[in-house]
């Protein structure tokens, strides 16, 4: 049997982390089974579905590079791949289920039914729900009412007694009493668009799917899809449905804990290969020491035994690991432009960058490089190289348990010790050579004063760099130059004099 997963994602909002790690598991399984990978948007929900978050499903899947063998915009002779251009099949279908007595038209009304609600509410009913008042109808009586015009749903004729069970690849046999489903549940609305349940069911058949991986808090839908399946009388798929995504704290994964959505990841400058890898261990693993993967390893090792069955960790130190390790495994070439892209965009380099913009990127990248956690990370690393950023917050330039005094005298001692240093090297070996040397001095002078190396390197670093995060001190020296640095330094000593 060939393998066809989808990606179903209703476009109502972001596509977060959860809806990515569902979309590389389908791409991931479908690539290493030879089979095939269908997008399907689920749009029956007019009034939640926007053009924003269409937009967003899409950019989102061409940056990680995710590309589907059928969908919108790709026909395999399943389309169209957009539920709100299926409108009228789904009526068909419903309308066919009528005619087999597994499904019923349903006349009450809204407020009937917002009375019930309110009533078993008061009565604290375990299951609130439709009362099947219409289940009964003459359905020769029910089809002239509804050719007369008035207005109606279509309900799931849910069996009142006995259990709807399916296997789950990972969690094993599951589901429910039919009397614990929710009641006869509507499957077409009266604006004639289906529900979730009904389109999900006919387009996974009639696109053939043979596995529908999805996020566990579609479980309890399972039962109901069975039902249906049932009803059409067509063959269940395989389910697998996904571990839980938690923050470090046990949590479901949200806003709380950090950034969700894959934008923000990729505007604050994380790189897809990075995400890619992090995001399909949540829940996967190959072995217990293998984190390193390629999206072509993905493809090619990707198996449903491996999935865990306990919720997954997402964790945002980790991503920022991955991200610097594939920042430096990036081309050289093509980084820089990266980078650039980004310099231009902060308004740090010119638009178009100048001559000698490109040069103290090319200068400064050696260094930048090691620094990086996310792209963004080269403004306010490099910033200083190509504007005078001003004397800063001058308390941050005072190390602990010193009063400005004290720093300054100790910023003096510093500047005193860059004025002697031999002059500034050419060569990358003989500029590791002058850096090892002028920590050497630092240290030994800092022992002589009793102070830590830190408390000397601070004031100094904070005069070239008006910055806390900044590049290593000697070769931020190296790169702004002797007599700028030693300006800057000296402003900022007088500043502190004055403070
Ligand atoms: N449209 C549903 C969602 O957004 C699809 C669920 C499923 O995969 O069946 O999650």
């Amino acid at each position: 049997m060939s393998v066809r997963v989808r990606y179903a994602p209703s476009p109502t909002g972001l596509q977060h982390i959860g809806g990515i790690r569902t979309a590389l598991f389908n791409y991931f399984f479908a690539r290493a089974n030879g089979g095939q990978f269908i997008l399907r948007i689920e749009d029956t929900d007019q009034t939640r579905s926007t053009p924003e978050a269409l937009e967003d499903l899409y950019s989102s899947l061409n940056w990680l590079g995710i590309d589907y063998d059928e969908g919108p915009g790709k026909d395999g002779g399943c389309g169209p791949y957009i539920q709100s251009e299926r409108q009228a099949l789904y009526r068909e279908m419903a309308d066919k289920l009528i005619g087999d007595g597994t499904a019923y038209r349903c006349f009450c009304r809204p407020e009937r039914l917002e009375q019930l609600r309110e009533q078993q509410k008061a009565e604290g009913v375990s299951i609130i729900g439709y009362d099947r008042n219409c289940r009964g109808l003459n359905p020769d009586e029910a089809a002239s009412r509804a050719a007369s015009g008035e207005a109606h749903v279509i309900r799931l004729k849910v069996p009142l007694e006995g259990k709807t069970e399916f296997t789950d690849i990972l969690l094993g046999r599951t589901g429910r009493k039919n009397k614990d489903i929710s009641p006869d549940p509507v499957i077409l609305k009266a604006d004639g668009f289906p529900t979730y349940h009904l389109a999900n069911v006919i387009d996974d058949h009639l696109m053939g799917i043979t596995h529908i991986l999805r996020a566990q808090e579609w479980i309890p839908s399972g039962p109901l899809h069975v039902l249906l399946y049932r009803a059409f009388g067509w063959e269940l798929p395989q389910y697998c449905h996904l571990p839980m995504v938690m923050g470090k704290d046990g949590q479901k994964l949200s806003k709380r804990h950090g950034a969700t959505a894959l934008s923000e990841f990729r505007r604050a400058g994380y790189l897809p290969e990075a995400l890619i890898n992090s995001i399909t261990l949540l829940g996967w693993s190959y072995d217990d020491s293998r984190e390193f993967f390629t999206k072509d390893d993905f493809s090619a090792l990707f198996t449903l035994e491996r999935i865990n069955k306990s919720p997954a960790v997402f964790d945002y130190n980790k991503l920022d690991w991955f991200n610097g390790q594939y920042i430096r495994l990036k081309e050289p070439e093509a980084l820089k432009a990266e980078l650039m892209a980004i310099l231009v965009k902060d308004g740090i380099a010119a638009n178009p960058p100048s001559q000698k913009d490109y040069a103290i990127l090319e200068g400064a990248f050696p260094v930048v490089r090691e620094r990086l956690k996310t792209l963004t990370d080269v403004s306010p690393l490099t910033r200083f190289l190509y504007t005078d950023p001003g004397l800063g917050t001058i308390g941050d330039a005072i190390p602990k348990g010193m009063n400005n005094t004290e720093a300054a005298a100790i910023l003096g001692t510093a500047l005193e010790l860059l004025a002697k240093a031999p002059p500034l090297p050419s060569t990358p070996d003989a500029c590791v050579s002058w850096d090892k040397d002028r920590e050497e001095e630092f240290r030994g002078t800092a022992a002589g004063l009793g102070c830590k190396l830190g408390a000397l390197m601070q004031p100094l670093r904070l005069a070239l760099t008006a910055n806390k995060v900044s590049l290593p001190l000697f070769p931020a020296i190296r790169l702004l130059g002797m007599k700028e640095s030693l300006a800057r330094g000296r402003r900022l000593m007088d500043a502190l004099k004055q403070a």
